[in-house]
């Protein structure tokens, strides 16, 4: 069967480059890029049909590709695992002729035991890394949910942070890890950013993030992929917990709830690792917590102090530990489908998102008035309001929605895009002052319609100094 379909302008030049294996512009090819995680998501669109799609293998093959683009001015949109939360690729980039750089091919993965690092390709999996890191007793910070699908590059460019690990409540962000990346910029030049190569030519490893130059990782973290191509990543990795133990408390009321959160939060160190604080309407409050240690005297130790805070707030463990971890490990995506999605159709993290701590429950009870006047003629048969903290200032919040077989999967889909997509930026936004977490496609560019007149310039002048040509995810922010 032939790779090549309408002919795209570029398929032989892009041939040369990659070699004919690698490059595709037949109708089947360019539309399989177009499905993902985000139709049930309420992402609710297609993404953009690409023009012709390109595999490239190594770092000069990515920078040879970007030449290419900036001569005959054609659009480049880079695309990782395809875990994307908003409709990929974004329908608002580029235009038909767009060149579709799938980097999954890029999946070298390099533990520096000594120095406790991981070097991976852009297109290496998220759980191939931490496995890689696990056979040497070491741990890698990596997202929870879509960690078979996620890619370095896709979720260090298109997620708040670089990406929110399992334990964001206590690890922070995956940025926190970052130490250093290689990166196509639009015109072709190559980059090595962080304490390493790039900074110092004397110095053949990437071993911190700050040393050297002014912190430029940062730049590219979040950039939805306008900034530049990672082809390469630098984490610093962890010794591996040995210990685990999860439990699940009953606490009561919102405001016994709020009251243990809150003393939790503001404990030093930290006595959890995860904590998850969730209830159906009308029920009591649960939190689900986990603590992992170095040692079974640490854990114990953080459990007991666990304890006395929830005893002293009147909660307890919970009577009915079964069924709420049931319903607890519904958070879990690598759970999805064993849970109510056997008797359902779709699921979505209802408004989740960035928001002021103290402003937590009233944002919870915006969102529920949003789905009792916008979502009643959907089948919605489990509604689970959440609450995580992200570190000690913020909040991960939302409800988590299944609905039921009587309604279908595309009829979830239009109905959240159509109905309460804005509507969710107003409140999330606007009224509480919050951020979506995706940094790509469409909730790119809600992020920026915030930003200030100032930060605006601030960045159109980045973009044009970085791709003079607007060739890279050209109007991305829509600025
Ligand atoms: C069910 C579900 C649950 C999720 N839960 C979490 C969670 O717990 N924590 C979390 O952090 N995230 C979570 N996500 C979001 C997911 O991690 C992000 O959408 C992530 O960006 C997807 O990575 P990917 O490799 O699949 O990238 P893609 O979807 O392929 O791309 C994402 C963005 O990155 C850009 N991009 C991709 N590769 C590169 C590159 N090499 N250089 C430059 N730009 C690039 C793309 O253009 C796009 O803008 C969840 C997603 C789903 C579907």
């Amino acid at each position: 069967m032939s790779n090549s379909g309408q002919s795209h302008p570029l398929f032989e030049l892009l041939c040369q480059i990659v070699g004919a294996d690698h490059v595709a512009d037949a109708d089947f090819v360019r539309r399989s890029y177009t499905r993902g995680p985000f139709q049930t998501l309420g992402g609710g669109l297609r993404g953009r049909v690409p023009g012709i799609v390109v595999r490239p293998a190594d770092t000069d093959q990515v920078a040879r590709i970007m030449g290419l683009a900036n001569e005959s001015r054609t659009p480049v949109v880079p695309k990782g695992g395809g875990g994307s939360v908003a409709a990929f690729p974004p329908p608002h980039v580029g235009h038909d002729g767009n060149i579709l750089l799938d980097t999954t091919r890029l999946d070298r993965i390099e533990i520096d035991r000594e120095s406790m690092t991981v070097t991976a390709q852009s297109g290496a999996i998220l759980a191939s890394v931490q496995t890689e890191a696990r056979k040497r007793g070491l741990h890698f910070f990596a997202v929870d949910v879509p960690v078979h699908m996620d890619t370095i590059g896709g979720v260090c460019s298109g997620f708040l942070g670089g990406g929110e690990p399992s334990d964001v409540a206590t690890s922070g962000p995956m940025n926190a890890y970052l130490l250093g990346l290689t990166v196509v910029l639009p015109t072709g030049l190559v980059v090595r950013t962080g304490g390493g190569p790039g900074t110092n030519v004397r110095q053949p490893k990437t071993l911190h993030r700050e040393a050297g130059s002014p912190d430029m990782t940062g730049l590219f973290v979040g950039d939805g992929g306008a900034f530049g191509i990672k082809t390469e990543a630098t984490y610093t990795l962890h010794p591996a917990p040995t210990s685990y133990f999860q439990v699940v408390y009953e606490i009561g009321s919102s405001e016994r709830m709020w009251a243990a959160y809150t003393r939790l939060v503001e404990t030093a160190p930290f006595p959890y690792t995860r904590l998850l604080a969730f209830r159906e309407p009308g029920d009591t409050w649960h939190f689900f917590v986990v603590i992992r240690g170095h040692s079974d005297d640490e854990v114990a130790l953080r459990r007991s102090i666990v304890d006395d805070i929830i005893a002293e707030h009147g909660g307890c463990g919970a009577a009915d530990g079964a069924n709420i971890t049931r319903i607890a490990k519904m958070f879990s995506a690598r759970r999805l489908g064993q849970q109510v999605l056997q008797n359902g159709s779709a699921m979505t993290y209802f408004g989740e998102g960035l928001i002021p701590r103290p402003r937590t429950l009233e944002y919870l009870a915006a969102l529920n008035r949003l789905i009792d006047t916008e979502l009643r003629d959907l089948h919605i048969v489990k509604r689970v309001e959440f609450t995580v903290p992200f570190l000690r200032s913020t909040t991960i919040t939302g409800v988590l929605l299944y609905f039921g077989d009587g309604t279908t999967r595309d009829a979830v889909s239009e109905t959240l895009y159509k109905k309460t997509f804005h509507k969710l930026h107003e409140i999330l936004s606007g009224e509480f002052g919050g951020f979506t977490e995706a940094c790509q496609g469409e909730p790119a560019a809600l992020n920026a319609s915030m930003w200030s007149p100032e930060y605006k310039q601030f960045m159109r002048t980045i973009k044009s100094a970085l791709d003079p040509n607007d060739i890279l995810m050209p109007s991305l922010w829509k600025i």
